[in-house]
């Protein structure tokens, strides 16, 4: 099996960057972007306004696209397949994806990226499809004159919730406190839209309905007082989780499950194995700070490699 110099493994700001650099760099780098994950977190958001470099706001499909496209350019593999295991101890790195190649490698750089977090409520799971979302740009469009609710306080809840006015006749945000997380300019948006509504102080406890959703149960934070809520769609925005489900126990993780670097650095505890984006960050967690990340990780491995020689 001919070893690769790198590899890396997701597809994101973080993955892309990382890859744009290291093809320039002479690594020839396989890039595995996920099949329905590619593009990461940024496929399934609008407006993108505040990456540098696009005073008019960017999609971000389209900015992905970009990225893909810039890093294709300079020679990155990219492969439409997930990962389905690690090893990742050794001196060289044995990777296998899901139509069964496997790779090895002296280097790879991880840039998985991070999840939807889910409420834990046992309908939510079951409701999934039928009116509980946590992505209001893939289903919004299903509830056209539709009430729903946006579970969240922070940007992404407030962004949600402004994107589903222009289909849903209403949207409540539902927040744990009476203080919002997100940005002062997302927050006066969302506050003079005659369409949004607030439930302060409001925990979501049960998801009503048998084929669809129907309703919700709200416990007040403060008080304890359950009240029931008729809604027909619940989209959960309560941040993420990093997804390091392939990685767990080979590599360590600080306590929230982020994968433990040496800041500013991306080396991991793992020899040759450095980390990225989202994976890292519990802070920033910005396309910008993940590109950022992406760079560093791939100068990290060329000095890695260089060192190796
Ligand atoms: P976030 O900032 O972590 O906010 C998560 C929100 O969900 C918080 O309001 C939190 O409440 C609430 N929450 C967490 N767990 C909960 C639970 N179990 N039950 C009920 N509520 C819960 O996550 P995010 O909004 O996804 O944003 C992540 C990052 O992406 C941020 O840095 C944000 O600035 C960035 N972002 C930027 C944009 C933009 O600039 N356009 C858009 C989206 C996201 P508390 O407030 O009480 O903790």
């Amino acid at each position: 099996m001919a070893q690769h110099e790198l590899i890396i493994v997701g597809s994101g700001p973080a993955g892309y960057t990382a890859a744009i650099y290291a093809a320039r760099a002479g690594l020839h780098p396989i890039v595995l972007t996920g099949t329905l994950t590619s593009g990461g977190a940024l496929m399934t958001t609008t407006e993108v306004e505040n990456f540098p470099g696009f005073p008019e706001g960017i999609q971000g499909p389209d900015l992905m696209e970009n990225m893909r496209a810039q890093a294709e350019k300079f020679g990155a593999v990219l492969v439409a397949e997930d990962v389905v295991s690690m090893e990742l101890g050794g001196a060289s790195k044995i990777i296998k994806d899901s139509a069964d190649s496997v790779y090895e490698a002296k280097s790879v750089i991880l840039a998985t990226g991070s999840d939807y977090r889910k409420l834990g409520l046992d309908d939510e799971a079951r409701l999934s499809g039928h009116g509980v979302s946590w992505c209001a740009t893939c289903d919004g469009f299903f509830f056209r004159d539709k009430n729903v609710i946006v579970v969240g306080g922070g940007d992404s809840a407030i962004e949600d919730a402004t994107f589903l006015t222009r289909f849903a006749r209403s949207v409540t945000i539902v927040h744990r406190r009476d203080k919002l997380r997100a940005s002062a300019i997302m927050q006066e948006r969302a506050r003079s839209n005659p369409k949004i509504h607030f439930e302060w102080n409001s925990q979501l406890t049960a998801i009503h309905g048998e084929s669809s959703v129907t309703g919700v149960t709200l416990s007040d934070t403060l008080t304890g007082q359950t009240r029931e809520l008729p809604i027909d769609g619940v989209f959960v925005a309560i941040g993420h989780e990093p997804r390091n489900e392939l990685i767990a126990g080979q590599i360590d993780l600080d306590p929230a499950g982020y994968v433990v670097v040496n800041h500013p650095g991306t080396a991991t505890n793992l020899p040759g194995v450095f980390a990225c984006g989202d994976l890292v960050d519990n802070i920033y967690r910005q396309a910008i700070t993940a590109a950022g990340s992406g760079c560093r990780a791939t100068l990290d491995a060329q000095a890695f490699l260089e060192a190796a020689e």
